[in-house]
């Protein structure tokens, strides 16, 4: 058995110069947690080529999708940027990750902090019911440097509220708080700072970090991760693992080369 599964592209959308998304069949047999990630890919000279890419899609989906970045000499993205409907992707068929819920001590609110394609893992977490029922509330952050690097996540936050069967949940419960730091946007400045200085507490209404009530998962570049470790530690948040839940999880959107 091959330790790949053979996908076919199913649609892709680009978003801006340096970000696109693209929808897959899946296999049957392919199973994951919402947030997780698996080694996906493509056959270059009859070998594969593979990075980590967080499922986009939740494990309900009878589709896979994937939000991506364009690295302009990146041995995967500078070939996968240019797939199309009907090619083959491969997708490796174990998943993995910190990023689900069995990780967290129960709480009563869970903030998914991300920046760039750190979205990518949340956006299967906020289509699964299941967060919904253990949270009372779940605020989505996503940090970028311009606004038109949001439109993935406005688009599909947009179409949740949509859903029929998820409108009335994000309703009550989900709060999408995106946030820009080089160009003019209702909320502006990075993540760290915003939870430093209340302001993302302020702007939703909300009471500020309670280590008794909050819970948090993280995905982003490396630099703001490290930060972000900091600052909860330095009030006692403990991080979570596979071994045993903590307050925070931690996933990096990639590696520095
Ligand atoms: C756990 C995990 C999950 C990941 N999930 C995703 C995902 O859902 N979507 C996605 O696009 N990438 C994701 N990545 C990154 C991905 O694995 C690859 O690095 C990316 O696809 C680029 O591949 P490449 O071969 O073109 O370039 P690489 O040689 O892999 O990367 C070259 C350089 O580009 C930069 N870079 C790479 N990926 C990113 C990124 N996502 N955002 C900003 N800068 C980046 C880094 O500086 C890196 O050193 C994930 C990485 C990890 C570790």
């Amino acid at each position: 058995m091959s330790a790949f599964y053979r996908e076919k592209v199913l649609s892709v959308q680009h978003w801006t110069d340096t970000l696109f998304s693209f929808r897959a069949t899946r296999d049957t047999g392919f199973r994951f947690q919402n947030g997780q990630f698996a080694m996906i890919g493509l056959e270059v000279d009859g070998r594969p080529l593979l990075r980590a890419y967080s499922m986009a899609s939740a494990n309900h989906e009878e589709e896979l999708e994937f939000f991506s970045i364009k690295v302009q000499d990146g041995p995967l993205t500078s070939r996968l940027q240019k797939i199309k409907e009907g090619d083959t992707i491969l997708v490796g068929r174990k998943a993995t990750g910190t990023l689900i819920t069995d990780n967290l001590i129960p709480g009563k609110r869970l903030m998914l902090l991300s920046t760039g394609t750190g979205l990518a893992p949340f956006a299967s977490l906020i289509k699964d019911p299941e967060v919904y029922e253990q949270f009372e509330s779940i605020v989505l952050v996503h940090g970028c440097r311009q606004v038109s690097e949001l439109a993935y996540g406005e688009k599909l936050v947009a179409n949740l509220r949509e859903d029929e069967l998820f409108g009335e949940l994000l309703a009550d419960k989900l709060i999408y708080y995106p946030t820009v730091t080089r160009e003019p946007f209702r909320n502006r400045g990075r993540i760290t700072d915003l939870i430093n200085s209340e302001q993302i507490f302020n702007d939703i209404g909300q009471s500020p970090l309670n280590i008794e009530t909050d819970r948090i998962m993280m995905c982003g570049s490396p630099a703001m991760l490290e930060e972000l470790k900091a600052m909860f530690e330095s009030r006692d948040f403990v991080e979570g693992s596979g071994n045993k839940p903590g307050h925070f999880v931690i996933e990096k959107a990639f590696v520095e080369r």
